[in-house]
């Protein structure tokens, strides 16, 4: 007769049940592209021409933006920079000061063969020499590539991978070549498609004055303060393809595990499974709250053993925050009246709390390869 009686009551128990726990299914997630840009555009230039020297890096710095430079090592010689001229070879010198602006610096191989056509040996010579000598002349470690010809196969790939996290596989092209663009109006229409598609396109330039697919200077500015406009306005990110590729690997492979979660604060672990020294670029981590209702503007989020605040972003239903993956606890309060500013107390308060077992694989979509054969 009890058992009878109670069985009406069971799915209103179940009910309230989830209620109750409710506030403990955290939502954090990782957006598509950084500070959840709905698109994403990379700047790759290759075969270490002097008009990227003379024309695109001071014009990348003007706007304010980073590009990416593929070398072709063994055409790059020793030699004082500021000397670039058309024709010449480029100089070391010259592409150090590039890299010391905070643009990158790839490989474009030794001798730009086409790696599809090469045995093992001379393979990996082209791709681990090049990277070495990279290392050697500028003092940092290439972490993507360029194939020559833009020829790839499996093999290649395969190889290319022991020593870089990315190569360029599918790319939009830049100059006067039929089917490139080369009127501001045309490049701007590229990036137009990656906002509109939410899509991250790579741009493939060469020389800008020199025989093959050349384009104005000037026009190609314009183009590059669009891009900035954009970004500005939240709509494009653009950054260096290594750093995007960071980005997008990085998302793929995190793993998050709230820790706590209450009308006001949440924190979480979020670790990769990857090599953290190369793998340093800050995910965007989107925090639900269903809170309080009040507009949480003193926000604020730690790492556990750090007393500088990450950055974070209020929305009206979450709060982005700034993180690199890491081991280390990070903990978000939107209960306005700076809670966590002591650190320590909070993060032992965090660590001791209950740890929800539900753990969040947030995985991405890996970007199918396209060969587009090109110089
Ligand atoms: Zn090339």
């Amino acid at each position: 007769m009890r058992t009878r009686l109670a069985l009406p009551y069971l799915p209103a128990l179940l009910l309230a049940s989830l209620f109750l726990t409710a506030p403990l299914q955290a939502q954090v997630t990782v957006t598509k592209f950084s500070k959840d840009f709905p698109g994403a555009y990379a700047f790759t230039f290759d075969d270490a021409l002097p008009s990227q020297i003379i024309y695109a890096a001071p014009y990348l710095d003007q706007v304010g933006l980073k590009g990416s430079f593929y070398l072709i090592t063994n055409n790059v010689i020793d030699g004082a920079a500021g000397n670039a001229a058309i024709g010449k070879p480029t100089t070391w010198a010259d592409w150090k000061a590039i890299s010391d602006k905070g643009h990158e610096i790839g490989s474009h191989t030794l001798t730009h063969t086409d790696l599809t056509t090469l045995a093992a040996d001379a393979l990996g010579r082209e791709l681990t020499e090049s990277a070495k000598i990279i290392k050697e002349k500028i003092g940092i470690t290439p972490v993507t590539l360029a194939y020559p010809y833009n020829a790839f196969n499996a093999t290649v790939g395969k190889a290319m991978l022991q020593t870089y996290i990315a190569a360029r596989t599918s790319q939009v092209a830049y100059g006067d070549v039929a089917g490139f663009a080369n009127t501001t109006e045309a490049m701007n229409k590229y990036v137009d498609g990656a906002v509109a598609g939410k899509s991250f396109q790579i741009g493939m330039i060469h020389g800008l004055t020199e025989p093959y697919a050349p384009m104005d200077p000037a026009q190609f500015l314009e183009h590059l303060k669009y891009c900035k406009k954009l970004m500005d306005d939240g709509k494009l990110w653009v950054a260096t393809f290594g750093e995007i590729r960071k980005y997008l690997i990085e998302k793929d492979s995190i793993h998050i595990t709230i820790k706590t979660q209450t009308a006001t604060e949440a924190s979480f672990t979020a670790e990769a499974s990857l090599d953290s020294v190369r793998f340093n670029v800050p995910l965007t981590f989107a925090v639900a709250y269903s809170g309080t209702g009040a507009a949480p503007a003193g926000a604020k989020a730690y790492r556990a053993g750090s007393a500088t605040p990450l950055p974070v972003t209020v929305e009206a239903d979450r709060i982005l925050v700034q993180a690199v993956p890491g081991k280390a606890l990070i903990s978000v309060d939107w209960s306005g009246t700076a809670a966590i500013h002591e650190t320590a107390a909070a993060n032992r308060r965090a660590v001791g709390a209950r740890t929800s077992k539900r753990k969040y694989l947030v995985s991405g979509k890996r970007l199918l390869p396209q060969i587009k054969k090109s110089p």
